[in-house]
């Protein structure tokens, strides 16, 4: 096991209640930073006060978003123990996202390692009441000063926590989507299979309009034909036609998604028909007009299986179960929430506990 130098904070803050958390507004005491230099490598991995830190305005990832990043959580279970949910996974996802933007590998053992160490020095952030968790979100950004498209020669890579509650404002109650056929995120051959900043901003403002529209998020439709289902902002889609669950293939455009990765395995475990498959959105729509559509959830890490209750497209709106979660979504949510907080078994070895120790009362 890696030690990390560690400079505790002389000013350490008081976690908020459990029962007012959101999603992402607060960060813990701490944070990992490591940086990266041409000849020397990845050097002085440390745990440090959180704090601001200060970019040159010519710093090259201000300027062409050579920027990676990733998101995982840790559960306090009924137990007191805290558990990391996939870590090695996460981290091996990261390196993936980094090869696409030419950003130097990192030994996925030191990433893992930045998670738990930094975990333990703020496990008291880590809140306990169901539905909540400490997301973790490790980050990459290219730190050369310089004007010109080039790969940076130096980086940073930092690790920060925050305490979580439900990533959507509806919980576990289903979200609405628009299909749009005007705006694209991804195409193949382009960023979309990697976490990279670029591809957020790319997203801001068909999102804003779905917003507007009523919808939570954008449903978005492959780049080329408008046509077939790619996936949702922050989630990966599934949905359920007859006995049939379908889910876009990996076709370089979405992002693998570790959840959506999880939820599959479990299905295909349970004896469930599942496939990988192209599915255009005239098949969704003609499946909802002659009732076979059955469910449709979105996967992600945040939201962990949200149901969607609502689909638009093309000016109508396709309520899916009556608007309501559908009881596949439901066992999936149950199973996987149960793995991460321990009170399920965990036969995938998903949810690694962290040390031995018991958690602070
Ligand atoms: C992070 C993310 C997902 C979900 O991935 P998980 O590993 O399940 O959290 C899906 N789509 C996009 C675009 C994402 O950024």
């Amino acid at each position: 096991m890696a030690e990390f130098p560690i400079t505790l904070t002389t000013t350490p803050k008081q976690p908020p209640a459990d029962d007012t958390l959101r999603f992402g507004n607060v960060f813990t005491d701490h944070m990992f930073m490591m940086e990266y230099d041409d000849g020397r490598g990845w050097h002085n991995p440390r745990i440090v006060p959180y704090a601001p830190f200060s970019l040159d305005p010519a710093c090259c990832v201000l300027h062409y978003a050579q920027a990676v990043f990733d998101g995982l959580k840790a559960f306090r279970g009924p137990d007191g123990r805290i558990r990391i949910f996939r870590g090695p996974d996460h981290a091996a996802r990261l390196n993936r996202s980094s090869e696409r933007l030419c950003i130097p590998q990192i030994d996925p053992e030191l990433i893992e390692e930045s998670f738990r160490a930094l975990i333990e020095v703020d496990q008291r952030w880590v809140p306990a009441k169901p539905g909540t968790a400490l997301y973790i979100r490790p980050t990459i950004i290219a730190t050369e000063t310089f004007l010109g498209v080039h790969p940076s020669h130096s980086y940073l890579y930092y690790v920060i926590l925050s305490p979580v509650g439900a990533y959507y404002a509806e919980g576990m109650n289903p979200v609405k989507i628009l299909a749009t056929d005007t705006h694209v995120r991804a195409v193949q051959g382009g960023l979309g299979a990697a976490k990279t900043a670029g591809n957020y901003a790319a997203s801001l403002y068909g999102a804003e309009e779905a917003q507007k529209a009523g919808f939570t998020q954008v449903l978005w439709l492959d780049g080329v034909e408008h046509r077939y289902l790619d996936e949702v902002g922050t989630m990966n889609i599934m949905l359920k036609i007859g006995d049939e669950v379908i889910t876009p293939p990996l076709n370089g455009a979405i992002l693998a998604g570790i959840t959506r990765e999880s939820t599959l395995r479990l299905m295909r475990d349970w004896g469930l028909r599942v496939s990988e498959r192209q599915v255009a959105i005239d098949e969704v729509v003609a499946a909802s007009q002659n009732g076979t559509l059955a469910e449709m959830w979105g996967t992600g890490t945040a939201a962990v299986v949200s149901p969607v209750g609502e689909l638009g497209y093309k000016g109508e709106r396709i309520v899916i179960n009556g608007g309501k979660t559908g009881a596949l979504t439901q066992r999936l949510y149950d199973a996987i929430v149960g793995i991460q907080y321990g009170t399920l078994p965990d036969p995938y070895g998903w949810a690694r506990p962290l040390g031995n120790r018991q958690a602070a009362a």
